[in-house]
């Protein structure tokens, strides 16, 4: 078994939104930035001795556009399969994410209303639809992607026989990087206490390195002290009525806001989601 080495590639800012390159015995890239960060990323492939035409396989971890946004340019640059999950078809197949946006807290609502959210990316159809667990040896690094719902119904991570896990947005770094180092929620999350959940199952299976879409590495340890007071944060929320979360089969883009669950209300929904 070859070591594999995670390299980080910013796709917008420092550390604002990074896709990752992982070099085992063939390179994988995971995620695909921005709409129209395809040469930005390739460059930085090359800029690793990688040809990027040698690139085994592209993974996006879920529909949203700050990751699947360069998937279409990404593979026609370097000839690689995309592979992505069954449950984020919709916004792949139409280039759009699914709306609305469900914020964790302030910067998730002013984001929601930042117009580049909604602009569209190019659509793509996946090479390799997953449906679960999914060994990526033939391509040449030794791990597999799991999947890890919550964040979108979608969502995958891909973790390595070294222990490296790249997340996506399970987790991040506070304020998209910009204090590094600190756990924190991305912006949204379509299923608040799934995606916890799915952070708790990755962390059980005791990854060394925790590699983000936004933000620097993080620390698991601290993660896990972190996951642990947000499940009791999510846990109060809930108790209060006031934890939103998208409906499990309301796939469809022009899905109406969910009014739906006993625990929601359109005046939790306006009022927020800090406390
Ligand atoms: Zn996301
Ligand atoms: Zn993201």
């Amino acid at each position: 078994m070859s070591r594999t080495e995670v390299v980080t590639l910013p796709v917008v800012g420092r550390r604002a939104v990074n896709a990752h390159l992982l070099l085992g015995r063939h390179p994988i890239i995971v995620d695909a930035g921005t709409p129209g960060s395809g040469r930005r990323i390739t460059e930085q492939v090359a800029a690793h001795g990688v040809d990027p035409g040698d690139v085994r396989l592209i993974v996006v971890t879920h529909g949203h556009l700050d990751h699947f946004g360069s998937a279409a340019e990404l593979r026609r640059l370097t000839g690689a399969p995309i592979a992505a999950h069954a449950a984020d078809l919709g916004p792949y197949r139409s280039g759009r994410g699914r709306l609305p946006y469900l914020p964790t807290g302030p910067m998730g609502r002013v984001m929601a209303r930042n117009g580049k959210l909604h602009e569209p990316a190019e659509p793509f159809e996946p090479d390799i639809v997953l449906h679960g667990e999914t060994d990526v040896s033939d391509f040449g690094v030794d791990g597999r992607i799991i999947p890890t719902p919550g964040h979108t119904a979608g969502s995958v991570s891909l973790l390595t026989d070294d222990g490296d896990l790249v997340a996506g947005d399970l987790i991040a770094n506070s304020f998209l990087g910009l204090v590094p180092g600190r756990p924190a929620n991305p912006p949204f999350h379509d299923d608040p206490l799934a995606n916890l959940a799915s952070l708790r199952a990755m962390l059980a299976l005791k990854p060394a390195r925790l590699h983000v879409g936004h933000g620097t590495p993080l620390d698991p340890a601290r993660v896990g002290r972190w996951a642990r007071s947000e499940q009791r944060r999510l846990d109060r929320r809930a108790a209060r009525g006031r934890l939103r979360s998208r409906p499990r089969d309301s796939g469809g883009e022009t899905a109406p806001a969910p009014a739906g669950s006993a625990t929601s209300s359109p005046a939790s929904s306006a009022a927020g989601e800090e406390g």
